[in-house]
């Protein structure tokens, strides 16, 4: 390690112990979390170790292989399910410590969700107005001005999603879209501080997604409300600033995107691609990066003023 002195990197490391805690302030706080399931007598290890931090505000992506975890990670975001290691806060609930009661509380008011199968997201026997004000019934309070204050909230939510004209419908005489639009004013419903939506766009074509799309936007923008969805859809993943990809269980990647001048002064986005460094310190190198240079098994490590040197195994 050159040109740096052991005092020197543990002073490094002790500025940074002293530091704030991870993820203080985040929205979302995924720490080394791990879900293990046992079926059979066979171990599954759906999450391994995950790390994952989401502003307050953010609206972003999970993307991944089938089976990589995202679902699981979602049910956990959810309150629907609970880690078997590890540590997970969403707006301040610890979720591996709340008791029933929190629970509940905490999937009524702090997380709205939308599923892929629009069937799961609303009651085929209520209108869209009803589906919306269901959830502010169950809360149980009155509200600001009890029924009124009510239908007030259905309208507003059902025209800022677009689908005021749904308003008197049952699910079966809308469009796909228009559910899961729908959806997403129940899920709004209770002013959650975060949406979660698990392949929302998945039963969808790809225009009617975009649509399905620009309603998660608008919740986003007009309401502030922190947005994390999974998808498959490319053009999803490529319209948000961050896309986090999940990879066997673990974020391996993600891609920022932001609109930069170019040289003739015309606006252009651009998307840069980061590796994750886990809180382990454990990062995943691509593999055209080390085919390119013949690494396997093991490499030379350099510290480097601002940066860290990877190398090729020169041992004999
Ligand atoms: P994704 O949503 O990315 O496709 P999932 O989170 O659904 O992935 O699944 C991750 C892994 O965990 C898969 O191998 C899956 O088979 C397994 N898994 C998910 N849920 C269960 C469960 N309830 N019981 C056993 N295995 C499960
Ligand atoms: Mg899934």
């Amino acid at each position: 390690m050159r040109d740096t002195t052991l005092a020197e990197l543990e002073r490094r490391v002790a500025e940074r112990r002293d530091g704030p805690a991870y993820g203080d302030g985040a929205m979302i706080v995924c720490d080394r979390l791990v879900r293990v399931f046992s079926a059979d007598g066979v171990e599954v290890q759906a999450l391994q170790g995950l790390d994952l931090l989401v502003r307050e505000g953010e609206l972003m992506a999970l993307v991944g292989a089938s089976g990589s975890g995202k679902s699981t990670l979602m049910n956990i975001l959810a309150g629907l399910d609970v880690p078997t290691a590890g540590a997970a806060r969403v707006a301040g609930c610890d979720l591996l410590t709340m008791d029933a009661r929190a629970r509940l509380r905490y999937r009524r008011e702090v997380v709205g969700f939308v599923w892929q199968q629009t069937a799961r997201n609303l009651l085929p026997y209520l209108t869209a107005a009803q589906n919306v004000a269901l959830p502010m019934q169950l809360r149980g309070r009155a509200g600001r001005a009890g029924r009124a204050g009510r239908a007030g909230r259905v309208r507003e939510l059902l025209s800022m999603l677009d689908v005021a004209e749904c308003r008197d419908r049952r699910p079966h005489q809308m469009s796909g879209g228009q559910q899961q639009r729908v959806a997403i004013a129940v899920a709004l419903a209770n002013a959650p501080s975060v949406l979660l939506a698990d392949e929302p766009t998945g039963e969808l074509d790809s225009a009617t997604g975009e649509q399905v799309f620009a309603a998660f936007r608008r919740a986003n923008e007009e309401l502030g409300t922190t947005v994390v969805i999974v998808t498959h859809d490319r053009a999803v993943a490529g319209e948000v600033r961050r896309s986090v990809a999940i990879r066997d269980g673990r974020t391996s990647s993600e891609v920022l995107r932001r609109t930069e001048l170019d040289a003739q002064g015309r606006e252009a986005m651009v998307a840069r691609e980061y590796a994750t460094l886990d809180r382990a310190g454990r990062l995943q190198l691509p593999a055209e990066y080390t085919e390119a240079l013949g690494m396997e098994h093991r490499v030379l490590l350099e510290l480097e003023p601002d940066h860290i040197a990877v190398r090729p195994d020169d041992a004999p």
